[in-house]
């Protein structure tokens, strides 16, 4: 599959009415479980916070020209983006597949120092899809990735300077309160829907 010029290892599409959510084969689910363990798990986060893509891209991802682990963008259902900020909540969330140990272990060590939490390599994934899912509006609906910002004058290129330094600082929370939910064991099945 190839959007925007990036060649992903592979997608999980999550879309679609009633459809199994895992229409790949057996050799993409092999691929998929080296990241997650759970893709039970994986699914329900996803459709509770209406991601209906999830891609692993080998390479690095670009954001305004920083380099990032992963991504959350708002997908448009339609050409028309009228109401988009309002009515089109669907995220494709895109993480980085190609991230080597040195760098795993680095990232890793920063999360553990700076939210005082105990992340494994095993859950680093996780960990990155959930920062990713605070970005969508059911995580932070004022700040979420479809949120759009004006950016015309200084002025409003400040404040959009603040508005992403706040976006970010709300995803990195949300990931810890979703991440110790997971890990405090909650049965997957009474996660809300
Ligand atoms: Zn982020």
């Amino acid at each position: 599959m190839v959007t925007n010029g990036i060649i992903n290892l592979f997608c999980l599409d999550f879309n679609g009415e009633g459809a199994p959510y895992i229409q790949i084969d057996d050799k993409q689910k092999n691929i998929f479980q080296k990241y997650f363990d759970n893709l039970d798990v994986v699914k329900k986060y996803a459709q509770r916070h209406k991601v209906y893509w999830l891609c692993i891209k080998k390479g690095e991802i670009k954001i305004d020209g920083v380099s990032a682990l992963g991504h959350c963008e708002a997908y448009p259902r339609s050409k028309t983006l009228n109401n988009y900020h309002n009515e089109v909540r669907q995220y494709k969330v895109t993480l980085r597949g190609d991230i080597d140990l040195h760098l795993k272990q680095k990232e890793i060590q920063k999360i553990n120092a700076g939210f005082g939490i105990d992340v494994n390599e095993k859950d680093f994934y996780y960990w990155l899809f959930f920062h990713e899912l605070g970005h969508t509006y059911e995580a932070n609906k004022d700040y979420h990735a479809g949120a759009t910002v004006p950016s015309e004058t200084e002025e409003e290129l400040k404040a959009k300077q603040k508005f992403r330094i706040k976006q970010e600082e709300l995803a990195k929370k949300y990931c810890v309160k979703l991440y110790m939910e997971w890990k405090s064991g909650l049965n997957i099945e009474s996660l809300p829907g």
